[in-house]
């Protein structure tokens, strides 16, 4: 690869949205060429560690052979077919392998095209499910503040009411119900109350609520926290109890992320309905997936239409399944377990001095995730710069500062990345006590 392939830079400040951006106001974009390994290769001829997996997607970084001869091999047979009355070799691999590795009582699989469909997906077959169920009054999605489901609008409905997603579009976003975030920190046993204004608002609204759709244990781009897998076990008992549906968001602790296989093992619970995405085709192309048991398809299918109303174009892309199939194979070939505890250990143990640093409000690490939260709000532009100056790619956003790598980075990779983050902590620290900080900023994706 050249060194120095040219970027159009004006063309695409002028007229390409990126995630969460203005048209008159831009922020700084790198131009990346390539990407090998855990390296991403900028068309100055830079390189930088990779300290995100582009979003939680690229575990087994970039590039990789396996992946991309299934990929090859699916391109030159067929790239893409339509889903409607058609299936294909790739769709029923992944589908298979899907069924085998998660809880038994999942047995159907749609094949969504993000995460933000597979959400919507999980909370259209929620209220489906309920109609054919005789109860067409549960309507409503009951779920817990600082959350994020994604961008579409049903999506935004269940993310945190105080994030830009509500606050923006009013009310053409459809009111939920949110009781407050889980608060015991994962690892410890549950607070006496953490549960109590939850089992409140299902007792009072179950016949109106189709179900709870929580992300389990880690509390993604709202909040990055790790909550108690007691927390977890006590909400599908509560569910049950009510006769509501529970929606796990996996989408982006879903393959390893936070030390097993999905989160909800933490807690060694079922979902009636599963949502999966991002690291399932090991970020090399974009698949999700809604899974759910026996009995939400059986509802589904005693409700009026008599059928799921929901088929995207390119749903069950043989391409994308091909991809995850490979990606799948490879988590199924069982090096994460090793890979993410030395990750996590390693983390641990170079964060450690952070909680000393000006600014720090807590250090947190749980599986190949880790999170340095400060106290005020930072800018991401400005540290996102210091970051790349440091020869790394880390993308803070509202008071964090964290990294969720690829499962396959080195343990001197890793270093270079947890040195960076003490070091710009240090600097967003410093900066927030001159300038008193920026305040509040909305979600911004990861
Ligand atoms: N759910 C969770 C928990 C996520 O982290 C994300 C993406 N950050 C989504 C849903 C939405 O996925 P996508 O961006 O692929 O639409």
């Amino acid at each position: 690869m050249s060194a120095t392939t040219q970027i159009d830079h004006q063309f695409d400040r002028q007229h390409i949205w990126h995630p969460y951006t203005s048209m008159t106001q831009a922020l700084p974009v790198y131009g990346v060429v390539s990407a090998e390994g855990c390296e991403l290769i900028l068309d100055d001829g830079r390189r930088l560690i990779d300290g995100t997996s582009s979003w939680w997607a690229c575990v087994h970084g970039y590039g990789h052979p396996y992946i991309l001869e299934a990929m090859q091999k699916q391109l030159s047979t067929l790239s893409h077919v339509m889903f409607g009355g058609i299936t294909h070799p790739s769709a029923i691999a992944v589908s298979k392998k899907l069924l085998a590795m998660t809880s038994d009582n999942l047995t159907k699989v749609f094949l969504a095209d993000s995460g933000s469909i597979a959400v919507e997906v999980a909370m259209k077959m929620a209220l489906q499910y309920w109609q054919g169920r005789g109860a067409p009054s549960k309507q409503r999605i009951l779920t817990v503040k600082h959350g994020y489901h994604g961008d579409t609008f049903a999506a935004m409905s269940v993310c945190d009411p105080e994030g830009g997603m509500h606050t923006m579009f009013g009310e053409a976003v459809t009111q939920q119900l949110f009781a407050p975030a889980p608060k015991t920190p994962f690892g410890e046993t549950l607070i006496a109350d953490d549960l109590e204004a939850m089992e409140a608002l299902l007792n009072a609204h179950h016949q109106t609520i189709a179900a709870v759709i929580i992300e389990p244990i880690m509390q993604g781009a709202g909040a990055m926290h790790f909550y108690s897998a007691d927390y977890l076990k006590g909400l599908r008992a509560l569910c049950d109890r009510y006769k509501v549906l529970l929606i796990l968001d996996e989408i982006a602790t879903g393959f390893g992320r936070t030390g097993k296989l999905f989160a909800y093992q933490h807690a060694g619970i079922e979902a009636d309905i599963l949502c999966l995405g991002k690291a399932l085709t090991g970020g090399y192309i974009s698949l999700a997936a809604t899974l759910c048991s026996d009995e939400v398809a059986l509802g589904i299918s005693d409700s009026p239409s008599g059928v799921f109303m929901h088929g995207p174009t390119f749903m069950g892309n043989p391409l994308a399944c091909a991809a995850a199939s490979a990606s799948l194979d490879l988590i199924n070939q069982h090096q994460w377990p090793e890979q993410v505890a030395a990750i996590e250990q390693q983390m641990k143990q170079e964060l450690a001095t952070a909680s000393a640093i000006e600014g720090v409000k807590a250090v947190r690490c749980l599986g190949a995730v880790g999170v340095i939260e400060m106290t005020r709000s930072v800018n991401t532009a400005a540290l996102q710069q210091a970051f790349v100056d440091r020869g790394v790619w880390v993308r803070p956003f509202s008071s964090y500062i964290y990294i969720m790598p690829p499962y396959t980075i080195s343990a001197q990779q890793l270093s270079r990345l947890t040195q960076a983050m003490l070091e710009v902590a240090a600097i967003a620290g410093a900066e927030a006590k001159a300038s008193r900080g920026d305040e509040a900023s909305f979600i911004s994706h990861g």
